[in-house]
This record gives C-alpha cells, structure tokens and sequence, in this order.
C-alpha cells in the first residue's frame, strides 16, 4: 500500500519530542497509520505523562483570562481531571453516545475547552457556533445536524428557548450559569460533583470528531465533517508545520469559537506541540485589550484574521511594547500587502499567511523562517498537493490562473473533510478529476508560492478582462484615506460589468472632499496596477456588510448592484 503522505525534512526539533516519536514510523511510510486514535487518549494524556515526568518545561496547557481579573490555568493533567468529569456529565446525566452530535455555542470561556476534550474522551461529535447566532440560524443548526444536545450560556440560552421546541431531536440543555434556568440541567454544578473516572471511547481514526457549518459567504452554511485522523492525528506526521511550536510557548488566536480556525489552532494543532493555549474572552475585539494584553502576557504567536490586523494598524502602534511576541499569522480572507507593511514597520514583526476553508483546513501557509512575498499565501502545506486547475481539472503552469484545488484521488489525504452532511449532491460539485477544488482563483508562481485572485464568483469581467476583486483592494489600502474597500461588479451598459469599489474612510479622512476623493483614488488605482483594473465607480460608505467571521460579503454589495435584493 502507497503511503499516504510525501515525507519532509527539517524542523528536527520536533521529532525528539515524545509524542512524535511514536509516529516516526507512519511518517516514514513504514508503517501504516493505526486504526484507531483518540485526540485525548493519544496526545493530551501524553502530555500529562511527560509532564508529570518533569520532561515539559513549567508552562500551562491552559491559560484564560477574563480580562476582569478572573484568571484560570490549567496543566496537562488538570485539563485531563476536569474534562473526564465533563465526559460523565455528557455520558452519564446526558445520555449520549458515542457518534452523537452535540451543538456548543459559548463564548471564549474554559468550560468550551473542557468540553471539546470531553467530547473526544467520549467520541462525541462537537457542533461548534458563535454566540452571535441568532435564534433562526439555531434552528436551522439544530435541525439540519440533529443534535441530541446543546450547551450555552445566560445569552443565548432565550434564543434556543425560542426554538428548541422545533427540533425533535433536541433531548438536553445544558447551560454554563451562575443561576439556574428552567428547562436547563446546570453544567457548572453538574460536572462539579461528576467523578473523574472516565475511559476513553476507542475510537477509529475515521470517525467524525466535529462538524463544522461554513462562514456561509455565499450561501447557506454547509455542514462540514472532520475526523479524528483529520484534525488529530494529521498535525502529528507534519515535519514543517503552519504552527511550528514548541512545548514552552503560548500562542493567542482571536478567532471566535464557532469557526475551524479556533478548533484547529486552540485545540489541535497547539496541543500537538504540546504549548501552551492562551485565552482572551474578549467580548469585545478592541484594539486597545488586544494590545495591552500583548505587551502584559508572554503571548509569542500571535493568530487572527485580517479584519483584525486592519482594525489594530490604525492605531498608533509605537507606544506598545509587546512582551515577548515573536510570530503573527492571519487567515481566512486575503490579507493587503499594505496591511502586512503597516504592521511590520511599527512592530517590526512580518504576519505570516494561511489560506485553507472549514473542508481543507490549513493548505498553504508561509511557515516560519521562509521568504515572505507580500501578497501571497504561502506554499502548499505538507500532506497536501495543491494546485492550480482548469475547468477539466488539468493542472495549469505556473503563472496562469485557474481553480485552487487539492489532490483528493487516488487517496483522500488527511486534512481534507470527509464530505458535507447529508449533501451528495453538494459534495459530489467540490469534486472535479482526481481533485478537490476549492472555488477560489488563484496562481501559482515558479517558486511554488500561491496567489489569491478570488472567490470564483466574485471575479468581474469587464470588457473580456478577468479581474480580481483582492488586487483592486489592496491598490486601494495602500492609499491613506482608506481603512477598509471591498471592490464588486456593477452593471454598466457599454461594458457589461465595471469595477466598483465600495470604501471605508480613515478617520483622518473622513470629511474630505468626496469627489475629489474619488478621483484620487482612481488615479492611484491606475498607477498601482494595469489601468484597466481602476474602479470606475466609487461609493464611500460607513462599514462593509461582513459575515460573523468578519468577512466582507461582497456578493451582497454586487446583488445590491445589481438589483437582485
Ligand atoms: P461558504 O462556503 O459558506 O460560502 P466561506 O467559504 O467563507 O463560506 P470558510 O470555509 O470559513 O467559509 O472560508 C474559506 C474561504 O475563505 C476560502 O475558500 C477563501 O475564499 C477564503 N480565505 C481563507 N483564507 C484566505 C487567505 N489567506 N487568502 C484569501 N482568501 C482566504
Ligand atoms: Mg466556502
């Protein structure tokens, strides 16, 4: 049998860890992955062992901060102690079963960790969602995956309250309180008293370990399966890692809980490594707690999307003086050239770049200690072979642009989902030849680099040129007066569609002269780039309509357009 992943060299650091040892073999292709694995019994009890042998440097497995005071820490075998109680809760005053799916939709608090581990301890399947959820998307969560159970706190609970009645499949609440509420089994009382006996499910490395529904950018949300092998396992036969780790750092991601990022990076990949995970509960993401938390905690990487690097380089950044950070990195929307250069001359610090979606998880990264050309998404990570692909699913040379897609046949590689829950239909469109395409456009230089042009459909034609919307914006950010543009179609009746760009003011700017304005920004656009990219309409707004990720939703600004809402 083929082994199922290429081999890698480097980062020797990695392999002298205990954990990694182990899996020498499977990576080498000398032996094949094990049948059976379980994130908790596999890795984090593993952890617990070499830190009771006094092997792990004296750093947290878990660090929470309320930002009020309140501050939990926990090690390796504390995490173990309590989420064995929280597996009894779900197990035994619950009911689940192993297989059964559970909705958690809390904000950064430590019980959401717990019961990630918990769930895996039990093979649960963990639903994760944001607690900006509103009662409609519950249901329709609820609804389309099933749940037998779900968790949330005093904010959302009215909300499920609401709808709860709609789904039949919904057998318990479990709310993370101070008080009580009716309807409602207490989980902070509950677990409390739970004895911290617990077996770990065996587990097979193909079964489901959580669901995931996409940002839903342009569309409904898709339920997304990953499993244990996927999200588990995966990070450990990885040489040359996105995260690259060691087991004395911490590293913060601002992600929200509801989304793949906070999975792969505040659980998985982190915990593979054997680092520390450090949380903020943030109930507001403002500039100012995220930098003073940097220069109060011995944060050294640093994770976010680029809605925050943008919002935290119109502060003034030279009055900060970070305590120990060293790594940033951002993912889930391209992020502007101008942005990375902003951040760099006032921290000193480059941000490094991760493309993926909730189906792939991480497929190209710039990984520490390679070159950074501003603007690209990094190299195909290990284990995946990424390409660019046309129509017929023929890869293309260098330079041309086409289809990013990821090699799924003969062998789906570990990392790629496992398909969208109850949609053959759907998942049988993401495959194209022996690939799976992601629907975005992209490039791939000489040198292996990735280049994002756009969603498939948010690319514009006008008068026969393909236009990427990612180009346009970052022409615009480099311009002082702009905080934020999302660039879209518009009709036009001589070229069929022309580029529009839809603007956000740096407060410096704010009350310039519009029309002046405009044509600054057009001329500028013209020099930046080919002159047939420039936005021939312009509109300042406020804000951007964005997803609860913090994507802008361009495909709502074009069907504005276009007259399609
Ligand atoms: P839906 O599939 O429901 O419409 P979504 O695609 O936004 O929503 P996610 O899986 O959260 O849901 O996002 C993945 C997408 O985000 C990618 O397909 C890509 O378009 C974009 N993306 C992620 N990282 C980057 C990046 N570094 N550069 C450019 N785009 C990125
Ligand atoms: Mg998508």
């Amino acid at each position: 049998q083929k082994p199922l992943y290429r081999t890698f060299h480097g980062h020797s650091k990695l392999l002298a860890s205990d954990v990694y040892s182990q899996y020498q073999a499977v990576r080498r292709g000398e032996q094949e992955i094990p049948k059976y694995f379980n994130f908790a019994s596999d890795v984090l009890d593993k952890w617990t062992e070499i830190e009771k042998a006094g092997k792990r440097p004296s750093n947290s497995a878990f660090w929470w901060i309320s930002g009020k005071g309140e501050e939990v820490k926990w090690s390796f075998e504390e995490l173990g102690f309590l989420s064995r109680k929280v597996a009894n809760v779900l197990t035994k005053v619950c009911g689940l079963q192993k297989g059964d799916r559970i909705i958690v939709v809390l904000p950064r608090i430590p019980e959401w960790w717990l019961v990630n581990v918990a769930c895996m301890r039990a093979g649960i399947v963990l639903i994760p969602g944001t607690t900006q959820l509103s009662a409609k998307d519950i249901l329709y969560r609820l609804q389309a995956s099933k749940a037998k159970c779900i968790i949330t706190d005093d904010t959302v609970a009215p909300a499920v309250d609401s709808v709860a009645s709609e789904s039949q499949f919904l057998k318990n609440k479990l709310i993370v309180s101070k008080g009580s509420r009716e309807g409602w089994l207490n989980f902070s009382e509950l677990y409390k008293n739970q004895s911290a006996d617990h077996s770990c499910a065996k587990t097979r490395i193909e079964d489901s370990v959580n669901i995931f529904f996409t940002s839903g950018t342009t569309g409904s949300p898709k339920m997304t399966e990953h499993s244990q092998g996927s999200l588990g396992f995966r990070p450990l036969l990885s040489e040359r890692y996105w995260l690259d780790l060691t087991p004395s750092d911490v590293i913060w991601n601002i992600a929200d809980t509801g989304w793949i990022l906070t999975s792969l990076t505040s659980v998985f990949d982190a915990w593979v490594f054997g680092s520390c995970i450090f949380v903020h509960q943030l109930p507001q993401i403002e500039s100012a707690t995220i930098l003073n938390t940097l220069c109060r905690f011995p944060i050294d990487t640093l994770v976010g999307v680029p809605t925050f690097y943008r919002m935290l380089v119109q502060n003034d950044l030279s009055s900060y003086k970070f305590m120990n950070l060293k790594h940033c990195m951002s993912g889930g929307e391209p992020l502007n050239p101008e942005v990375m250069e902003k951040w760099k001359s006032q921290t000193g610090l480059d941000i490094h770049e991760v493309y993926g979606q909730t189906e792939t998880g991480i497929i190209c990264s710039v990984f520490k200690g390679m070159k950074i050309k501003p603007g690209s998404m990094g190299k195909a990570a290990p284990l995946f072979d990424v390409q660019v692909v046309d129509k017929n699913a023929n890869i293309l040379p260098p330079g041309q642009q086409g289809e990013i897609a990821v090699r799924s046949k003969p062998i789906r590689p570990l990392g790629l989902f496992s398909e969208y829950i109850d949609n053959p239909k759907k998942t049988a469109e993401s495959e194209r030849g022996d690939f799976y395409v992601t629907g975005d456009r992209g490039t791939m230089d000489e040198d292996g680099y990735f280049w994002f042009i756009g969603r498939d459909d948010d690319i514009i034609i006008s008068s026969g040129y393909r236009i990427g919307p990612f180009e346009v914006e970052s022409a615009l950010m480099e311009h002082p007066a702009v905080a934020e543009a999302a660039v879209v179609s518009s009709p036009d009746p001589l070229r069929g569609e022309v580029v529009k760009a839809f603007v956000v003011l740096s407060a410096a700017f704010s009350s310039s002269d519009r029309e002046h304005l405009a044509c600054e920004l057009q001329e500028h656009v013209k020099k930046t780039t080919a002159p047939y990219k420039y936005p021939r309409k312009v509109e300042f707004v406020q804000q951007m309509p964005k997803t609860i990720t913090g994507k802008i939703k361009r495909h709502e600004l074009r069907n504005k357009e276009w007259g399609r809402m």
